[in-house]
């Protein structure tokens, strides 16, 4: 085919300028340190109605190409504001993200690099920036060397991929033959009442079905029983199920309750179950060497999740499963198209452990983070937030309108108003109405879940203190926010 000398042979770059990407990173440099200057005085829950975005955005896409200055006026007028802020010190909700500004940096060289670490032929630094990275966090978590990892987006899509091991370890011919694979056999997975809805996604999406999991009873303090795990398991084996994975979970979403993992990995050895421990955001506890104990048997899990984009002040997105068989891993997911086929034999091609081919040069901004606070820093700033939650709890102990609904074994507190002579589903509804005003007031932002006291799914709500810029006088001033917004319903 002959090659046109027309378009191509013109000096005039297709892209927009090079003095626009100059002009831009200033601007956005000016935008970007303003924002991050003044965000406390900025709301950290927006005013947005549903719907208002859209309305303000053409319906069509635009005919002529546009000046940049015209679109980031825009990016600052209509997303900005209409935003939950995430990077608000005063975000207290769900499990936090931070994007630390050595992270931000990363972001940048990553968009710019652009890079496609598929393969080592296709992102040779890439590929071994990760490798070494993770073996730094391996560390820095203080997990064993046996301990391999791989980045993937969250820790969502990590358990699945633990759970597709689990499952190509009992069942290997079921990545050829589909369910048939299973030879009769109905999968069991178990994981606690409080384990993280991934667990459930993964079984839709690996297509067990919602019926292949069982969840275990917790105690009071919201921790799986050991004692019931076992009983199910025997239960199972008895009526036709076929074990073959436990998800337990060091720091559940609701409460960050941490299951007895050594017990639960005895269950395992014992009956040959692959071992998953979910440490999304509670994994970061591990950092503080003193705080190692509360993982303990982690180590001898077959596979573990971990979230540097939660509490580790990685922004979004950025997620860590380690394993001890890398190999079983590669099992259940390499397939080489030709395409594919590189000259280098000896060396780790991530694609070959997972669904997603293209892959993100994740690992750039983890090694940026690492190294601009190193171990004492990151530490030292974990350690801090959970004085500040545990200052939180304290308040609520001491407090008569106040109960503490669950441990604190981290930096997240789970509680409620209480009020005189007021029955539970009034109760519930008041903490309703408290924390939608909390949020309306735009100066904090916090997020509620079940838990079940006594058996009794009861409304709660959760302070969560992780974001990196978080500090004591931010819970100080919540504390007095949630007072005075409890106070103002009595009228
Ligand atoms: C946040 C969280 C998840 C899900 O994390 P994503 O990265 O958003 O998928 C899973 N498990 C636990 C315990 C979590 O806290």
């Amino acid at each position: 085919m002959a090659v046109s000398s027309g378009p191509a042979a013109q000096a005039v770059p297709y892209d927009v300028a090079q003095a626009v990407l100059q002009q831009e990173l200033a601007a956005f440099s000016h935008w970007a340190t303003d924002f991050l200057a003044t965000i406390e005085q900025q709301r950290v829950y927006p005013t947005t109605q549903p719907g208002t975005v859209a309305a303000a955005l053409p319906a069509h896409p635009p005919q002529q190409g546009e000046a940049f200055a015209a679109i980031r006026a825009d990016f600052e007028r209509l997303i900005v504001p209409n935003l939950t802020h995430w990077n608000h010190p005063r975000n207290h909700a769900y499990f936090n993200s931070s994007a630390s500004i050595p992270g931000i940096l990363g972001e940048l060289a990553m968009a710019v690099l652009n890079n496609q670490g598929m393969l080592w032929h296709s992102g040779q630094a890439a590929t071994e920036l990760e490798t070494v990275t993770l073996d730094w966090l391996r560390q820095l978590l203080g997990l064993p060397s046996d301990h391999w990892g791989i980045i993937y987006d969250t820790a969502s899509i990590g358990v699945l991929h633990a759970i597709a091991a689990a499952r190509e370890r009992a069942f290997p011919d079921v990545r050829q033959r589909g369910p048939a694979g299973f030879g009769g056999k109905r999968p069991r997975i178990y994981c606690s009442e409080m384990a993280h809805s991934s667990v459930d996604k993964a079984c839709i999406g690996l297509g067990l079905g919602l019926d292949s999991l069982r969840k275990i009873a917790v105690d009071e303090a919201f921790c799986m029983r050991p004692a019931a795990l076992e009983a199910a398991i025997q239960e199972d084996m008895t009526s036709g199920w076929a074990p073959f994975c436990v998800v337990s979970t060091a720091g559940t979403t609701s409460s960050t309750s941490i299951d007895p993992i050594a017990a639960v990995q005895a269950i395992c050895h014992r009956h040959k179950l692959w071992h998953h421990v979910d440490a999304a955001h509670g994994g970061s506890m591990a950092i503080v060497p003193a705080w190692r104990h509360l993982f303990a048997g982690w180590e001898q899990a077959d596979s573990i999740v971990y979230n540097p984009h939660k509490w580790l002040f990685v922004p979004m997105d950025c997620s860590v499963l380690y394993t001890r068989h890398r190999e079983v891993l590669r099992q259940a997911f390499s397939l080489v198209a030709e395409y594919l086929i590189t000259p280098q034999h000896s060396v780790t091609n991530y694609m070959d452990y997972g669904l997603q081919l293209g892959r993100r040069f994740r690992s750039l901004k983890l090694w940026f983070v690492l190294r601009a606070f190193g171990q004492q820093g990151l530490a030292a700033i974990i350690q801090d937030h959970v004085a500040s939650a545990q200052w939180f709890a304290r308040q609520v102990q001491a407090s008569q309108d106040w109960q503490l609904l669950a441990p604190v074994p981290m930096s997240t507190v789970c509680f409620r108003a209480v009020w005189p002579d007021v029955d539970a589903a009034e109760t519930d509804r008041r903490n309703e109405v408290l924390i939608q005003r909390v949020n309306q007031a735009g100066q904090m932002f916090v997020s509620h879940t079940k838990l079940p006291v006594n058996g009794v799914p009861t409304y709660t709500l959760r302070m969560v203190v992780s974001h990196l810029n978080t500090r004591l006088h931010h819970v100080q001033q919540a504390w007095a926010d949630w007072n005075r917004h409890r106070a103002g319903m009595n009228k």
